[in-house]
């Protein structure tokens, strides 16, 4: 059954409404009324599209929108950003309390399992909460604030969670910008290296470099936060090429020490539309002698659906160069894998969300258990990220998944000690 959205929900058709709807009532939020904007990460256990049919899909919408009906007021309003993410707007509430409410009868809601066709579609939702004016006092400022906390909800494992002091997160964004030009002209970035093994052999196969924000500044910056603040300020195409630069005079080192080991760099979407990204990364090579064949690059699943046409021949171009090639956090980004056979690709890397959830969450162990299938299907090797636990290394083993990373094995570490890391790594190995 199709239903009359715009007449019957609260859903609204844009993005950019939502936006203006939303800078109207932080606009009256003062006098003792606050709008509360939440930030819903539904976890639907079917996002993946190979697993689903797009009619299935819109129905699941549908269905979502109904059931949200009956525990909105009027006034409340919510936007679906992706399949698997929704905003909603709370305005003109007396309290807080008043929003923690809503969210409370929301996630009763999502807690009853949706039925879609002959599949049963279940949630494992989490919500960040912000206030306007208490923690932002602009739409993007008080997204972004519900945005940190539905993240933070994410990583504790909890159903909700409400926007902590403005000083955490507010005040960051401007100071921000300005210290990471500084901490990029100084070039004071630094690199941390972390193993992938191969799960058969236990052999350490490549590593991963990961940036890291500089351990003796005042401020402290989560990577991902690093990230997103060059991106959004332009400044990521500089960021990479000092990631860049550090990777290879480590490979460099490594080589000279006798280890020769591929190193993979992850390289952010906004890259991507770079036009002289193939002569960029050539000419960083050449600098240091480094060929090709030594260096992967790992992309977002994200990333690559953007722009497909030009996406496909920029990989071409750079597997022709001789880069290796990595899908990363697959499973978050609803392509099917059938689609993303078209991209000249080496390895799949699986979300460690679903990683994490798989020996709790018996869909996350089927969403794992297809991947790793469809991917085998294509003659493509899997890696898992995000290995933490022993029994989550004996079930990826069952599911015959090829490398993983993780914790268990090795958290990300400076690049002088990788080559006495092996050996012991190695030594250990052969005597179990
Ligand atoms: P990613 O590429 O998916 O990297 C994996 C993330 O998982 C890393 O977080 C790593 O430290 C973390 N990780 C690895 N094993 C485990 C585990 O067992 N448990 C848990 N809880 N986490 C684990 P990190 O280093 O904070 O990086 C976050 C993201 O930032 C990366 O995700 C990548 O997308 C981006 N990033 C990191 N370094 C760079 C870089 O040099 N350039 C660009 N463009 N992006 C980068
Ligand atoms: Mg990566
Ligand atoms: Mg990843």
């Amino acid at each position: 059954m199709t239903l009359p959205l715009t007449e019957l929900t609260a859903e609204l058709a844009s993005l950019s409404e939502f936006l203006a709807l939303l800078e109207c009532e932080i606009s009256r939020a003062d006098n003792g009324a606050s709008v509360a904007v939440l930030v819903l990460s539904l976890r639907r256990s079917d996002r993946i599209n190979a697993l689903m049919l797009p009619s299935h899909a819109q129905e699941a919408r549908q269905l979502f929108s109904r059931r949200m009906q009956p525990i909105l007021r009027d006034k409340d309003k919510f936007v679906f950003v992706s399949e698997d993410e929704c905003w909603f707007i709370l305005p003109r509430l007396a309290s807080e309390a008043l929003a923690i409410l809503a969210v409370h009868r929301l996630l009763n809601e999502l807690a009853k399992p949706f039925k879609v066709a002959s599949q049963t579609i279940f949630f494992s939702p989490s919500i960040g909460i912000a206030c306007a004016p208490m923690h932002g006092q602009s739409a993007v400022s008080l997204l972004r604030a519900a945005d940190i906390a539905q993240k933070n909800a994410w990583r504790d494992n909890h159903q909700f969670v409400l926007s902590r002091a403005l000083e955490e997160h507010g005040a960051l964004p401007e100071n921000l910008l300005t210290v990471l030009e500084e901490v990029l002209d100084a070039n004071r970035l630094e690199m941390r290296y972390q193993p992938k093994v191969a799960l058969r052999e236990r052999k350490i196969v490549s590593v991963e470099a990961l940036v890291r924000w500089p351990f003796d500044h005042a401020l402290k910056v989560e990577t991902t936060m690093l990230i997103d603040t060059a991106e959004r300020y332009g400044l990521i195409e500089l960021l990479t090429m000092r990631v860049l630069n550090q990777v290879l005079a480590q490979y460099v080192a490594w080589k000279n020490d006798g280890l020769d080991i591929l190193v993979w760099v992850n390289l952010s979407a906004r890259l991507l539309s770079h036009e002289q990204l193939p002569q960029v990364l050539a000419r960083a090579l050449a600098i240091w002698g480094v060929p090709a064949s030594s260096i992967g690059l790992e992309i977002t699943e994200s990333a690559l659906i953007h722009d497909i046409e030009h996406t496909t021949s920029l990989l071409f171009e750079l597997k022709a160069m001789g880069f290796h090639l990595s899908i990363d956090d697959f499973g978050t980004g609803y392509s099917s894998l059938a689609y993303l056979r078209r991209f000249p690709i080496d390895e799949l890397k699986i979300d460690r969300m679903f990683i994490h959830g798989m020996t709790e969450s018996i869909q996350d162990e089927q969403i794992v258990q297809s991947i790793i299938g469809l991917a085998h299907n294509f003659g493509l090797p899997v890696v898992a990220e995000g290995v933490e636990e022993e029994r989550t290394l004996k079930a990826l083993e069952q599911l015959g998944c090829d490398q993983i990373q993780g914790y268990l094995f090795a958290r990300p570490m400076p690049g002088d000690q990788l080559i006495a890391w092996c050996r012991d790594f190695h030594q250990a190995q052969g005597s179990t």
